[in-house]
């Protein structure tokens, strides 16, 4: 592929990306089919389903849950997950007090060894320069409505730090299993835009 344009003109990102990779395949850097085989794995194969597992475990099991916050790429590791992406990443718990929301304002980094590929909400240039900027209102227009009294604490991912947030446990459901307790955790409440319903 060839680019050609005025110096300060800006192509969309989706033919950057196609310029950079083409540029790195050239130089031997990186290896298409290695790239095709990454994304197909992270479309179809992780998906928030691996967050799902440990934030179940985490409300079952005191001891991981410590696990858990006290080093989250460790515990989360003890499960399987692990890879791109995911070398380092923080747990953060949402109490009925503390809220924690996750964005990227750089780009859309996010946590894929345990919720897969972002949504695009997650990477659209509003969503990040809002929620930093105005959290309780862009949760209130995704539905998630806190009450004033709840502190909110936006965390920015980066190349080197991915947030997780460790949901509460919703009441009612104490009486379920960790196995059950699974489908209940939905991607939005490990990002933080969202709580866990009780069913
Ligand atoms: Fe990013």
């Amino acid at each position: 592929m060839t680019i050609t344009g005025k110096p300060d003109e800006i192509l969309p990102t989706s033919v950057r990306t196609e310029a950079l990779e083409q540029l790195l395949t050239e130089r031997g850097l990186i290896d298409p089919e290695v790239v095709d085989g990454i994304i197909t794995e992270y479309e179809t194969n992780v998906g928030p389903l691996n967050g799902a597992k440990v934030v179940a475990k985490a409300w079952t099991d005191p001891e991981y849950r410590q696990r858990l916050l006290q080093d989250g790429t460790a515990a989360i590791k003890e499960l399987g997950f692990s890879g791109p992406m995911g070398w380092h990443i923080v747990v953060v718990e949402n109490t009925p007090t503390t809220h924690n929301v996750v964005v990227c304002t750089l780009c859309s980094c996010y946590p894929w060894p345990v919720l897969g590929l972002p949504p695009s909400w997650y990477k659209d240039p509003a969503y990040r320069a809002r929620v930093v900027k105005e959290p309780r209102a862009v949760l209130s227009e995704m539905g998630l409505d806190l009450e004033d009294d709840v502190q909110i604490t936006v965390r920015d991912s980066t190349s080197e730090v991915r947030w997780l947030v460790l949901p509460e446990r919703p009441a009612g459901t104490e009486h379920l299993t960790e196995e059950e307790l699974v489908p209940l955790v939905s991607r939005d409440s490990m990002v933080g835009v969202a709580k866990v319903e009780a069913s």
